[in-house]
């Protein structure tokens, strides 16, 4: 899948579902959700993956979780429960090269996952 998938959808070049936006942060709904209410939350810059990490993203990876607080609070999910997750290479199930949390609710979620 191309890297350049998430920028593409920032600048408007494919289509999504936003449901939130700041100047830092883009959240959309997943094509192929896995859940009732499937979100994915980047960030406008490219971090390719969690190893990518520097700690000056300290603060705006801190802004994905909490663009996930508003999102499942605008879902309804925050009473009931919700799982965010990042997903690391692709031995963790990571497809897109741009780092996102996928929020998932609406349906129960198990523990340890699959
Ligand atoms: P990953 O496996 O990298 O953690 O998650 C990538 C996610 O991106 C998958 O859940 C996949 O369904 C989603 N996805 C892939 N292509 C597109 C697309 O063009 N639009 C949207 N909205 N989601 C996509």
């Amino acid at each position: 899948m191309s890297e350049d998938l998430f920028l593409k959808i920032i600048r408007r070049e494919v289509p999504a579902d936003i449901v939130y936006e700041t100047d830092e942060v883009l959240a959309f709904r997943d094509i192929n959700p896995q859940a009732p209410v499937h979100v994915l939350i980047i960030p406008k810059v490219h971090i390719r993956t969690i190893d990518d990490l520097e700690s000056e993203h300290a603060e705006l990876v801190g802004k994905l979780f909490l663009a996930a607080r508003d999102i499942a609070g605008a879902e309804g999910l925050s009473d009931v429960g919700y799982r965010v997750v990042m997903n690391c290479n692709e031995g963790g199930g990571q497809a897109v090269f741009h780092i996102h949390l996928h929020l998932l609710g609406g349906r129960p979620f198990s523990w340890p996952p699959g």
